[in-house]
């Protein structure tokens, strides 16, 4: 018998129940092969057909225009950092790139590329990452090869809610903690990837979704695997793609497909981030979240408990009763302290209302 808990760590995270039961069903003996997954070559047709459906999913669920190419990379979303300028940064003579810095991963991200060529950081120097400046302080460079952003800051809990204006420059985002988790206009941008330990799977695959012309232009020091052209061009098969994960993906994919797609992602997303989000604004200051309310995450809710810098004992006491109740990986990132609610696709809105319930049975008691 199984341990009832909610887990809302921020990644890897929780996958839906019915997932891992396929996943198990089909673990020993996957279709009547008498072979598991884990076991399949990555050249033959049943590992072919996998790859095929993932990638028609994927394709369905984001409405991908066909002059985008799909691959499923090694490397995680930190692998990108490097994949990204390598591949990119190149595409006009000045190699240089905008990013635009709103948190941790951004900024790791923008470090990363200062390698490969020139990195224009946009607000280097926020005081904390707690909003995005309004777009119309940007300064923007009309050579940069591409503007760069992170949709969402899993740390920090920094989300967008509207699409940068590149000015005509290529859009590249980081999409790791909210890929599929609402529509996306695919058409608008140079290329998104996520790591799928989040929304869409289990660690070990990163998607790359990027637009054909753009291919071809990598740095010569880009390694192999990274090259988008050698891994499109060979549909992701070049070297052994990591398997199982991609197999777990299309899994999600599917289940994500029946429960109605990104639109219906999105409106239980809203309504599960505002259960939290409610809570905290009306605690009267005992909870607090630091971010605008403009750019406040639907994927990650970081607050402190106690008031605005937290009460570490407090915060300790309220970790300690979340975890009597079966509720996991509510504590915040080491580098901002307090909590953080990953509420990720797969987290529901019932285990979103325990949560919601015990923040006010808390509150009852200690404000
Ligand atoms: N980007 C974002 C937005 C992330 O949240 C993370 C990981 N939490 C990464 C990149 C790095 O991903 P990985 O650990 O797979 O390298």
């Amino acid at each position: 018998e199984k341990k009832q808990i909610i887990n809302f760590g921020p990644g890897p995270a929780k996958l839906p129940q019915s997932v891992l039961l396929r996943a198990q069903q089909e673990l020993v003996d996957y279709n009547e092969l008498g072979i598991s997954v884990l076991e399949m070559s990555h050249r033959s047709s049943d590992f072919n057909k996998i790859m095929t459906k993932t990638e028609t999913l994927l394709r369905d669920l984001l409405n991908i225009p066909d002059n985008y190419k799909v691959m499923f990379l090694q490397g995680g979303g930190s692998g990108q950092f490097s994949g990204v300028p390598l591949n990119l940064i190149g595409l006009k003579e000045d190699r240089c790139a905008d990013y635009i810095v709103t948190g941790t991963w951004s900024s790791r991200a923008a470090k990363e590329a200062e390698k490969y060529g020139k990195v224009n950081v946009i607000h280097p120097k926020l005081d904390s990452y707690t909003k995005i400046p309004d777009p119309s302080s940007w300064t923007l460079n009309p050579s940069a090869s591409y503007v760069y952003y992170c949709c969402n800051e899993t740390v920090h809990g920094v989300e967008y809610n509207f699409l940068p204006d590149a000015h005509g420059a290529v859009l590249v985002s980081d999409m790791s903690s909210n890929f599929l988790s609402r529509p996306v206009d695919v058409s608008k941008y140079g290329l998104i990837y996520a790591g799928a330990q989040k929304n869409v799977g289990c660690a070990g695959v990163t998607v790359v979704i990027v637009r054909e012309d753009l291919l071809g232009h990598a740095l010569n020091e880009c390694p192999i695997i990274l090259d988008y052209k050698v891994q499109a061009g060979n549909n992701s098969l070049y070297n052994t793609p990591p398997c199982f994960s991609i197999y777990i993906m299309s899994l999600v994919l599917e289940w994500i497909k029946n429960n109605g797609g990104t639109a219906a992602m999105e409106t239980l997303n809203k309504q599960k981030s505002s259960l939290i989000y409610d809570i905290i604004n009306s605690s009267a200051g005992f909870y607090s979240c630091p971010v605008d309310d403009a750019c406040r995450s639907r994927m990650n809710v970081p607050f402190r408990v106690g008031g605005p810098d937290g009460d570490e004992t407090l915060e300790a006491q309220f970790l300690d009763g979340a975890s009597k109740r079966g509720m996991i990986s509510l504590k915040g990132h080491r580098s901002v302290g307090g909590m953080r609610a990953s509420l990720y696709n797969a987290v529901t809105v019932e285990d979103t209302q325990a949560l919601a319930n015990y923040m006010k049975e808390f509150l009852k008691e200690h404000q």
